[in-house]
Parts: structure tokens; sequence; C-alpha cells
């Protein structure tokens, strides 16, 4: 049989982030407006540094203004609902995104400083008005992850109608999102999590298999149905002899290759979808907002 087409995230997300310019250069030509991205850092962690920093140059790159909020590690709650708040009032920002985790969870409250953003720029979909709008079947703001398996299915798995899609995972950020989206795309779905019976089994009954688990390479080749589009959101870093460490899938990527008819490989799959993803939000916050079309992408 031969070897499954790998999707190739990157290039997709490069074709994303031309079509979110075109969009941009559209709204500023025809209603002056530059769509702003906020986002709101506390502390100094290095990979939310990193993070942060590239959702910014992202945002610049398709022609945004990029706002950066910083606290300190120290800072309250109150002060980051502060800044939220803030935000919130600012006609010049059109999306807040706070970079998660915080420092300390238990003294700032993740869910209780979400709660405060505006769920029309929350463009990390994570207000449970968003999640209640996305439930609900009415337009909302989608979270970026899960946004960006969709746009992978939408432009290489043709038609979803009907087909049997297994989600490994049921967390509010990727799994429970993913499966509501397969669900308003017409495919049947089936939520997997720690709880399920023989997994194996009813992987191997999906057409779509999408994993978002956190447990590296967990999916073997014998557990993909011949031909299924095999959708790896997981992103583990395993040991390696030189102490670096090294970046691989919830999905065992060299035996489900040649299983899968499709593929996203991790890394280089959703991964980098997901900054595409929130951009593509933020056009669609600033025209929300006022109440106007979201241009064409081409
Ligand atoms: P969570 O830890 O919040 O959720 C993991 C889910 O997997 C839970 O529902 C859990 O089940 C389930 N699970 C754990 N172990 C097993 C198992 N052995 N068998 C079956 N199900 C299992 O993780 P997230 O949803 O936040 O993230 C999932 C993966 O996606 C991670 O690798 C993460 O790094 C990656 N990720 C990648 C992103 C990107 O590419 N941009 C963005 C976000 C996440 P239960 O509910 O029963 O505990």
């Amino acid at each position: 049989m031969a070897e499954a087409k790998v999707i190739d995230g990157k290039a997709l997300a490069e074709q994303v982030r031309g079509e979110v310019a075109v969009q941009v250069a559209a709204l500023k030509a025809s209603h002056a407006i530059t769509p702003g991205l906020a986002v709101v850092l506390v502390g100094e962690n290095a990979a939310s540094m990193v993070y942060v920093a590239s959702k910014g140059r992202a945002a610049k790159a398709v022609g945004m203004n990029s706002i950066e909020e910083r606290l300190p590690a120290g800072a309250s709650e109150q002060d980051v609902i502060a800044v939220v708040d803030r935000l919130n009032a600012d006609p010049a920002v059109d999306g807040i995104l706070v970079q998660l985790p915080f420092p300390d969870p238990k003294r700032v409250s993740e869910r209780r400083v979400i709660s405060h953003i505006d769920p029309d720029k929350d463009v990390d979909g994570l207000h449970v008005v968003n999640a209640g709008r996305l439930l609900a079947g009415e337009d909302g703001i989608v979270p970026a992850t899960p946004m960006g398996c969709m746009t992978i299915l939408e432009r290489f798995a043709g038609s979803l109608s009907g087909k049997h899609a297994v989600v490994i995972g049921r967390s509010n950020l990727v799994g429970k999102p993913i499966g509501q989206l397969l669900l308003r795309a017409s495919c049947t779905v089936t939520m997997a999590h720690s709880k399920t019976a023989d997994l194996p089994g009813l992987c191997r009954t999906a057409d779509i298999l999408v994993a978002a688990v956190g447990q590296p390479q967990m999916v073997r080749g014998d557990w993909v149905k011949p031909g299924a589009f095999v959708i790896d959101v997981g992103t583990n870093r395993i040991p390696t002899p030189d102490g670096k460490g090294r970046l691989v899938g919830d999905v065992n990527f060299a035996e489900a290759v040649k299983v899968a008819g499709a593929i996203t490989p991790s890394p280089g799959g959703v991964g980098p979808m997901t900054i595409a993803s929130l951009l593509q939000n933020t056009v669609k916050t600033a025209c929300l907002r006022r109440g106007i079309a979201v241009p064409k992408a081409s």
C-alpha cells in the first residue's frame, strides 16, 4: 500500500497568513481599519515569551497592530484583570489573548481572568460564551488549534459528511471543540478519553482520527484504519542521548504513515496552523465588532 500523503502544515499556514494579509489590506483600504491584537503575558516563562514574540511578529507581518502587555510574575489577579479591562475598553484592540499558563495558577485563576475578556475580542475562543456559541451552532470564535485542524481537513480531506471521526482527548482547549466542529461538519463523532474501553479497536473504525492526548507516540500503526485521515495534535518532548530532547506527536508517525491515507506530522502539521488561525480570528473579531463583512481572502 502507498504511504500516506503527509500534510505540510507549515506551507498551509504560510498560505493562510497570505490570505489574512489580503484581508487586512482590504480592511485598511475600504474601512480604514487596522486590526489590533493584544497579548497579555504574566511573568517570564521562557516558552511563553517565545510564543508571545512569535504571535506579535506574525500579527505585524500580516499588517496588524501588535500590542504586548507584560506583567511581573508576582502580579495579582486584580492586576491582570485590570489590564484585560483596559484592553476591553480600547477601541484599537480587536483581539485579546492571555498567554497561559500563569506562573502561579492558584493565585491567578485562568478561568476568572478569561471570563473578564470581552467575548467579542476573545481571539483564543476560551470564554464560556464562545464555547456556548460553538455548542449552540452560533457564529463565534473557535479556539485556534481546533480551527487549524478543521482548515487542514477542509482543504485536504474532501467531504466530511457522514464520516466517522474519533477524537482522542476531551480538553476544553482542544478535544471538545474539535468534536463540536466535526459534528458541525456532519461527521459522526466519537469522543475518546482515558477511560475509553478498547481504544485501539475504536480507532480502527475511524475515517478521521484526531489525537489530542499528550502521550508521546501512543497511537500505533495498527490502530489506524487503512486510508484514514490522521490529525496529530500532540506535541511532546521526549529525551534524547544528547540531553536536548526531541518533539514527537501523539501518533507513531513511522508506523501510521504506512497505513493512513493522509497524516499531519508533529512537529510541522497542526502546530504551525495555530498562529495562522489566531490571525484569522483577529480579522473576524475586527469585522464582527463593527458589524461589517469579513473581506474575501483572495
Ligand atoms: P489535556 O492534558 O488537557 O487533555 C488530554 C486528554 O487526553 C484528556 O481528555 C485525557 O483524558 C486524554 N488522555 C490522556 N491519556 C490518555 C490515554 N492514555 N488514552 C486515552 N486518552 C487519554 O491536553 P490538551 O488537550 O491541552 O493537549 C493535548 C495535546 O495537544 C498535548 O500534546 C498538547 O501539547 C498538544 N497541543 C498542541 C497545540 C498546538 O499544536 N498548537 C495546542 C494545544 C495542545 P481524561 O479527560 O479522561 O483525563
